[in-house]
């Protein structure tokens, strides 16, 4: 199997990209952001519990989110792999992902994390919620925290990779096909 982790700030372009990545390669693309949203239109106990954290650009609790995670891969049978977008995002997921994967006698191949300042990230955040209508996209204060959250909390996540020897950088800033080009050099030479 190919299991990748796209990796990123918000408004890095990881949804974008996961879009291409998986037409290519015929993966299963999984998105946690997606799936609470999906949750929260639908109006489910897990969906009003994401919320609260969502609002707030708060990480929802790692429980929950690695249960979720866990079971929508189950859902998929024979699956040639997965594109994880937006997880793992703290060391706990990223533990308990690999631990789950074993279980399931695969592994991730490789993390691609795309690199973007944040000058460049909060204005395309903040353009991206004139369409997204997302209402953590639109409030710069909310912004701001993801990206705080996303320092603090997520960064770190690119060590516990690295020492895996699986971390690669990729140059998030530039054409949408430059960046998806990059992606494709990369995990061709992996795979
Ligand atoms: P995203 O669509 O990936 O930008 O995620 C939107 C929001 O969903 C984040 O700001 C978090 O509140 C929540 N979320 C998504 N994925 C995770 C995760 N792996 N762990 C915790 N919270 C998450």
């Amino acid at each position: 199997m190919l299991n990748i982790v796209l990796f990123g700030p918000p408004g890095s372009g990881k949804g974008t990209q996961s879009e291409r990545l998986t037409g290519k390669y015929n993966l299963v693309h999984l998105s946690t952001g997606d799936i609470f949203r999906s949750n929260i239109k639908e109006e489910t106990e897990l969906g009003k519990l994401a919320q609260s954290y969502m609002s707030k650009g708060q990480l929802v609790p790692d429980s929950l989110t690695i249960d979720l995670l866990r079971s929508e891969v189950l859902k998929y049978e024979n699956p040639k792999g997965f594109i994880f977008d937006g997880f793992p995002r703290t060391n706990a997921q990223a533990k308990a992902l690999d631990d789950f994967l074993s279980s399931q006698n695969t592994s991730i191949t490789l993390m691609l994390a795309l690199e973007v300042g944040e000058d460049e990230l909060k204005m395309r955040l903040l353009k991206r919620s004139e369409v997204s209508g997302r209402v953590d996209d639109a409030d710069p204060a909310i912004i701001e925290n993801r990206i705080r959250v996303y320092n603090n909390e997520t960064a770190p996540v690119k060590d516990y990779y690295s020492q895996q020897g699986k971390f690669i950088p990729i140059d998030g800033i530039g054409a949408i096909d430059d960046i998806t080009s990059r992606l494709f050099s990369a995990i061709d030479a992996k795979n």
